[in-house]
């Protein structure tokens, strides 16, 4: 399949595919699965070998959030019977962490609902982050409190945090039909602001809202451009009392197809698996893996995954393993490229990056909150966002809304 072979010569080149053969992956047919998810897995095994990095989710401040994001179930106006509590003590969130470092997580992502952290926020964060790193000092820590003020992220940055978390979540074209209480350039703003400040930027996409394929690959390319260093690729949980609670758009198959564009795109990038594996999935879970280099342990912000041990059990089933925590996520080169990230590209309102104009790999270099094209036996073919699910595709039954963990006396899955 020629689309194929050239998009695994240029992953193990670290060259940008085109738009159209991204767009090919997405319209690739059902019997062409496999030797697409073998065609990622050449890539993902040249840059990140069979080891899947494991992060914990742990939901500091659970609902009552006045943005509007529509895919959330935290929203202004959710009618969702999620946990809502306000800021956790951070011993009880260094105890879910723990938890989630004893299950196996390398990296444990500190949310928190809300349009953005106060100053006093962030205080508070800096002391569940020291009450953590007493427990594990070689924890990875990731923040995601929404859009930063200037100085916020030099402050979380000194206080121990890693990398921070914000998504693009889609294209910038239709960023406004799913939120109007920000824009998309506020989220652009809040990455580059991170990456500034010497973070690793994590920053993905949510699969499955209506969004066109053009969409989809648009804003794969835009986390290229903007030097995103962890990928999360979300499958939207359609959660009953959200607006878009009716849109199950995809299917298993569909969710491997976007992986591996994204992977194809993002070849020496960490590509993880996030909200919705379960959900979207379902018994395709463990190919994923062949593609995606990282998942969530355990549960989600609202709501809960497969047992933590089930993770475990198709981790090591699938014949991959748990990146431990002496262990380098990224490519060497990898941390070379990230240096260029940092501190931006100096223009207000700019890209905040390297530009690359090449169509090439740069020279070698908030979770929630996370057409046409030539098809590959040459014929065209049409790209579209999502499969059509059938009605079996309709798993309602799958959505469970989170009751342990965070905010309860239960312990957390991990
Ligand atoms: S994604 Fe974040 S900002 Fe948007 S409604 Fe949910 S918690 Fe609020």
């Amino acid at each position: 399949m020629d689309l194929l072979d050239t998009l695994v010569a240029k992953g193990l080149n670290r060259e940008l595919p085109t738009r159209e053969e991204a767009l090919a992956v997405l319209a690739t047919a059902d019997d062409d699965l496999l030797d697409v998810v073998a065609a990622a897995g050449k890539v993902r095994r040249k840059w990140f070998g069979r080891r899947v990095k494991l992060n914990y989710l742990v939901n500091l401040k659970s609902g009552l959030c006045p943005e509007d994001c529509n895919y959330c179930s935290q929203r202004l106006g959710s009618k969702a019977e999620i946990l809502k509590y306000t800021w956790l003590k951070p011993e009880e969130a260094a105890q879910a962490a723990t938890a989630g470092v004893a299950g196996g997580a390398k990296r444990v992502c500190l949310v928190a609902s809300g349009r953005g952290p106060t100053d006093r926020d962030i205080d508070r964060v800096t002391d569940t982050i020291a009450a953590i790193k007493d427990a594990d000092p070689g924890v990875e820590i990731c923040a995601c409190l929404g859009l930063l003020s200037d100085n916020q992220a030099e402050r979380l940055a000194a206080a121990g945090v890693d990398a921070y978390n914000h998504n693009l979540n889609t294209s910038e074209a239709t960023y406004g039909d799913i939120t109007t209480t920000h824009t998309y350039a506020d989220r652009v703003d809040t990455v580059q602001k991170a990456h500034g400040a010497g973070l690793s930027a994590c920053s993905g996409l949510i699969a499955g809202m209506g969004e066109t394929a053009e969409d989809l690959v648009d804003v794969v390319f835009a986390l290229r451009e903007l030097g995103s260093d962890s990928v999360p690729v979300n499958f939207l949980i359609p959660f009953e009392g959200t607006p878009l609670a009716k849109e199950w758009n995809l299917t298993p198959q569909h969710c491997l197809r976007i992986l591996a564009m994204v992977r194809f795109v993002h070849p020496d990038t960490e590509v993880r698996i996030a909200g919705g594996r379960e959900v979207h999935l379902r018994s395709l879970q463990p190919l994923g893996l062949h593609i995606a280099n990282s998942i969530f342990l355990g549960d989600y912000l609202t709501s809960e995954g497969q047992a933590g041990q089930a993770d475990l059990d198709m981790i090591k089933d699938a014949g991959f393993e748990v990146e431990g925590q002496g262990e380098a996520t990224m490519p060497r080169h990898r941390s070379e490229y990230a240096e260029q990230f940092a501190g931006g590209c100096g223009t207000s309102g700019g890209c905040g990056s390297p530009a690359d104009t090449s169509g090439a790999a740069p020279a070698d270099g908030c979770g929630g909150h996370a057409g046409g094209a030539c098809g590959p036996c040459g014929e065209p073919a049409q790209a579209t966002a999502q499969a059509s699910p059938d009605a079996d595709d309709l798993r309602e039954d799958l959505v469970r809304v989170r009751r342990r963990g965070a905010g309860t006396e239960l312990a957390p899955n991990a």
